[in-house]
């Protein structure tokens, strides 16, 4: 079996890329190292669709930027993911950094970017209050947005698999097939697979697949660590997407909303010789709470609820994105994709099936193709009649597995039998939210861990957080769990 397009990585960029591949007539592949979909970059970051004034013109990212921005509605409306149109403020902190503010309308203007407008400290104060007294002014972005980054990944996925993309995960490319001169498919840890494109969508790791394609040897992706914590949505409440000026590091430590109603405040900017060293420091949350109460100083660290790490996919020596259709035959780059990727991954989609036409690539619509997804809503978003009904339809719904999310054993089995299967903890929480509130899952662990052992049919030890060696329970301490 030669597949038409094989895709390296389930992220946010190999998701949407999937979906569009398979609107028309074209065998797809997905293979993802990871035990499920979405577990990179795209399940780790600030969660904005950027309005696109950050980028310098003229570059890859300006324009994917922008553009993407744009896509973002019709995507989410069809796909039912969480969006909303925020607008976004960059907050000069002194008078030094309102000609920055000048500078970023500028370059958003050049960029294409729509409606940015300068406001006055006191025009600042009255739409953003809480924000910091030193505020001297802002540039106001009224087409940012923000975005539920794990729900976007996952619907974008299962929709490109209910229309017909296959996905292997568990599958870890590890070398090219050639022949002669073009690449023709993959060696993966689970077998050969032969394709006639393979997308490199790998994320931090697309330098390596690249290096071993033979592109760019000289460019290389450095890591940047960005960590955060996260506030409890019912001390602090905050509507808002707040920047500081940006600085040669990057955007800088923001405080934002969220699509659940908790508020964001980081990242921090660090380089890390290391592309798994996915976790927090005691510095780096320093960095982020000192950087965050600078912008807005209302908040006490005492609601802070979770705090996780992110690793930015910056490609030296260009910092662009770089993406390449049949620059050796067979194979589609796409590397270096950064902030702002997730914004940009719907116009990067696009950007792709336009290249493939130059080539000369025909793509001949599906007649059955679907693009809507449709949600399966959770028994907390059912009005009282509806839910009677569900639990008498399904007694699972009856039972409250996460007290602070309010999600239902008949929520997670929805996931646990679903298009791609949630066969992990951490795979039930980015489906359903379950475990994100006050008490981070210590009430419902042993209950999911014993709904996913019983699905899975396995014992209660094999049950990871998220896949490999990251078990809750490994050995009885009370008799509990009969092996
Ligand atoms: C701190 C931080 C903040 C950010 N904030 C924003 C923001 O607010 N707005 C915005 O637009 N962007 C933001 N970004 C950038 C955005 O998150 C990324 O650009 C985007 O998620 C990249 O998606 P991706 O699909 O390319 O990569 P990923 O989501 O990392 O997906 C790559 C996939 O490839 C898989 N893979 C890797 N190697 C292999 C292999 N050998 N075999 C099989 N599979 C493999 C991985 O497991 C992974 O699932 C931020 C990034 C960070 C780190």
């Amino acid at each position: 079996m030669v597949y038409d397009y094989l895709i390296i990585g389930s992220g946010i960029v190999g998701s949407l890329l999937g979906r569009e591949l398979v609107r028309y007539q074209n065998r797809v592949l997905m293979i993802e190292k990871g035990v499920d979909i979405g577990m990179g970059t795209s399940a780790a970051n600030s969660a904005i669709i950027h309005a696109g004034y950050d980028p310098v013109p003229g570059t890859l990212k300006a324009m994917l930027n922008v553009r993407g921005n744009a896509l973002w509605d019709h995507l989410a409306a069809e796909l039912f993911i969480p969006f909303r149109r925020t607008g976004s403020y960059v907050v000069a902190l002194s008078r030094e950094e309102i000609s920055k503010l000048e500078e970023l309308n500028k370059q958003g203007k050049a960029n294409g970017v729509p409606g940015l407008r300068l406001l006055s400290a006191e025009e600042t104060k009255e739409r953003i209050p809480g924000i910091s007294e030193e505020a001297k002014g802002s540039l106001f972005a009224p087409t940012a947005g923000i975005i539920d980054p794990f729900q976007a990944n996952f619907f974008a996925c299962e929709n490109a698999v209910l229309n017909g993309m296959e996905l292997q995960l568990e599958t870890a490319f590890e070398d090219f097939l050639w022949e002669k001169n073009s690449i023709v498919g993959v060696k993966t840890t689970k077998g050969i697979f032969r394709a006639r494109w393979v997308i490199n969508a790998a994320g931090i790791h697309a330098d390596e697949i690249m290096h071993k394609a033979g592109l760019h040897s000289d460019y290389r992706i450095i890591p940047r660590r960005g960590q955060y914590v996260v506030l409890d949505r019912n001390l602090f409440q905050w509507d808002k997407v707040v920047f500081p000026c940006p600085n040669e590091k990057g955007k800088g430590i923001l405080v934002a909303t969220t699509m659940h109603g908790n508020t964001l405040v980081g990242p921090t900017s660090e380089e890390v010789s290391d592309k798994r060293a996915l976790f927090t420091t005691e510095e780096g949350l320093r960095q982020a709470i000192e950087g965050g109460k600078r912008l807005v100083p209302g908040w006490d660290t005492r609601w802070i609820i979770a705090q996780y790490a992110g690793i930015r996919a910056t490609l030296f020596p260009t910092k662009d994105f770089l993406i390449e259709v049949g620059e050796v035959p067979g194979f589609i780059n796409i590397c270096g994709i950064d902030s702002p990727g997730y914004a940009s991954a719907p116009a990067i989609a696009e950007y792709i099936i336009q290249k493939l036409r130059e080539k000369g690539e025909t793509f001949i619509p599906k007649y059955d193709f679907n693009p809507i997804r449709e949600p399966r809503r959770l028994f907390k978003h059912l009005s009282v009649e509806e839910k009677k009904q569900r639990i008498q339809r399904e007694p699972a719904y009856g039972h409250i597995v996460c007290r602070c999310e309010e999600i239902t054993e008949g929520d997670l089995l929805a996931e646990i039998r679903g298009p791609i299967p949630a066969r992990t903890y951490d795979a039930l929480k980015r489906r359903t939210w379950l475990g994100t509130g006050r008490c981070q899952g210590s009430f419902d662990f042993p209950r999911v861990i014993e709904i996913l052992a019983r699905e899975n049919g396995t014992t209660p030890y094999e049950v990871t957080k998220k896949g490999g060696v990251s078990r809750f329970v490994f050995s009885p301490t009370r008799g509990h769990y009969d092996l």
